[in-house]
Formats: structure tokens, sequence, C-alpha cells
């Protein structure tokens, strides 16, 4: 059991990929630290809840440990570090997805290799950071590989020679095609998570969770939610309704100029392209408008 604590901490990546946009979905949240950015330790102004910046491979760890009770990684790092057959039950587990630092993991091949399936693997040897990864894929394809772990610069173990293939973290594919390299299978797909504790805190910092995941639910509808305002006769209301994207009720108001008129309002939950308006158009609606959502909170 864990001291009691009144305080919640959350560890992000210090510098990395995911840094700026973990920082700013906590800004979003409402939270404020005073801190400069090459500290470790920021303390939580608006809310009691603090900030430690660390190495992303540190936070499932810092988590086990009960130093902190939230972070965010790559599901590739919370992943892998689950999988470590030293440890018997992970001590952390996924709590959202937070929709930024998209990539998977990914077998590639030298350009001129060929890559007919899985079975192809069979006593080649893989470069990659992810061993737990990479073993529990190859076993649940039946192939034996020798898995050979770098920490870093896994792209270029085929021109060394130190590997026939690799295993590695793709975005864009720029950096395979930079070394002569052609993504054949994807092992995970990834993005960053918020991964917590197991357990329930009996103290101030199960509040605090809690007040936190709502905040982040909210940040996160928000980024895809529009407000789509728009006026209908109510001969074309029917069509106008059965148009709309996929979003919250429609709310159908009386407009006081010209009479009979409606003014129709939704929240909408995905993008909203011309050509949606123009079909909304067509089924009769005018006086489009669609509008960011800044907050949310149901
Ligand atoms: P640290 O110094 O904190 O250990 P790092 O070098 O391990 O940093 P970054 O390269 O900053 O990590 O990547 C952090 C995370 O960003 C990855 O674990 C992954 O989830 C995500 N990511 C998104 N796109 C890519 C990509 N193209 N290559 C590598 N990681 C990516
Ligand atoms: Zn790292």
């Amino acid at each position: 059991m864990s001291k009691p604590r009144d305080r919640l901490r959350i560890a992000v990546q210090k510098s990395g990929r995911l840094s700026e946009a973990s920082q700013d979905l906590l800004a979003r949240c409402g939270l404020k630290f005073r801190q400069s950015r090459d500290k470790l330790f920021c303390f939580g102004e608006a809310l009691p809840i603090d900030l430690l910046l660390v190495r992303d491979d540190d936070i499932p760890g810092l988590i086990g440990q009960g130093v902190c009770e939230l972070g965010i990684v790559g599901r590739n790092v919370a992943q892998e570090q689950a999988l470590d057959p030293a440890r018997a039950e992970p001590p952390f587990v996924e709590v959202r997805e937070l929709g930024f630092g998209r990539c998977r993991l990914a077998i590639a091949v030298a350009d001129e290799d060929s890559y007919a399936g899985p079975q192809d693997l069979g006593g080649k040897r893989i470069a990659t950071s992810y061993p737990h990864l990479l073993g529990d894929w190859l076993r649940r394809q039946h192939v034996a590989a020798e898995i050979v772990v770098l920490n870093g610069s896994v792209e270029i173990a085929p021109r060394l020679g130190t590997a026939d293939l690799i295993c590695d973290l793709v975005s864009s594919g720029a950096t395979l095609a930079a070394n002569q390299l052609r993504e054949v299978a994807s092992i995970l797909d990834s993005q960053a998570v918020l991964i917590g504790a197991r357990q329930d805190y009996a103290d101030e910092r199960a509040e605090l969770r809690e007040l936190l995941l709502r905040r982040i639910d909210g940040v996160i509808r928000v980024r895809e939610s529009k407000l789509l305002l728009l006026q209908a006769d109510p001969s074309r209301l029917a069509s106008v309704l059965a148009a709309l994207p996929k979003g919250d009720p429609a709310t159908v108001g009386a407009l006081d100029r010209p009479a009979g008129r409606l003014s129709v309002q939704v929240v909408c939950h995905e993008a909203i392209g011309w050509a949606h308006l123009e079909e909304l158009k067509r089924a009769g609606a005018t006086q489009l408008l669609v509008l960011p959502v800044e907050k949310m909170l149901t």
C-alpha cells in the first residue's frame, strides 16, 4: 500500500515526439504548472496535479513504483513493457487513447529483398528495439527468427550487416525510404495513450483522477467537434434532418423573421466538408454555419 497523497502526479515525455502534444493536452484540461521546461518536477498551480518530465521509457516503471499515478506514452512503449517476461503482471493499464503520436511497429526488408509472408522470416536476423512485441508476434506467426536488440539506429542495421531486416516504428515511411527499406507487415498500430496504475485510491487522488479523465474526454471530443447552424422551411425539415452528419440530437427552434422559418443547431463529431454542406443545401438548408467548439462538458 502506498502512502495516502492529496496530489496526483502525471508523467509525460520530457523532450521528443510526444512532449508538445502531451503538455498541450494537459493545458487544454486547464492544468497550469510552475516550472522551467528543463526541470523534472513541475508543481501544479491550478489544481493539485503535478507533472513529471522524464524519458518515455521510464514512465511505465514510475507508475509501477507508485511515483506517479498517470502517464502518457506510445502504446508501443506500454505494450513492450507489459510483455516483459521478467514482470508477472504489468502494474499499469491503458486508460485512454489520445489520438496523437500515431505510428506503427512494422517489419521492413531491404528494397531488393522479396517478401511473400511471415514464413519468409524464418532463420533471419531481425533488428529491433522492441524484442518482446516482435517475439510475441513471431510466436503467433509460428516463425523462428533471431531477434537482434538495438537501442537506436535500427534502420541502418541491414546495411551494416548486423541484421537481415528490421522491425521499427514507422509513421510516414520517409526514414525507411531513405535507408532503402520497404515496409512489408505491420505488427502493432500505435498512438499516444494515457496509462494509469491498476489500483484504486482511497484518498484525494481518486477524485482528481476522475476529474482529469472527464476533462481529457472533453478535450478529445472537442477536437473533432463542430457546431453546425442552419435554417430551413418546415416543409424541408425532415429531409434536412436526414442529411445531417452524425452527432447529438438537433435542436430545432423558430425564427422571429420570416415567421414560420426554423433554425436548426447540432453538435457534430466528425469533419464536415464542403460536399456535405452542399448536400444539406440541396436538402433544403440555408444560412449554413460551421463553428469550432472550444470546451465541452457532458
Ligand atoms: P526518449 O528520449 O524520451 O526516450 P525516444 O527517442 O524514445 O525518446 P521519440 O522518438 O521521441 O522517443 O518517440 C516517442 C514516441 O513517439 C514513440 O514511442 C512512438 O510512440 C511515437 N512516434 C510517432 N511517430 C513515430 C516515428 N515515426 N518514429 C518513432 N516514434 C514515433
Ligand atoms: Zn524512449
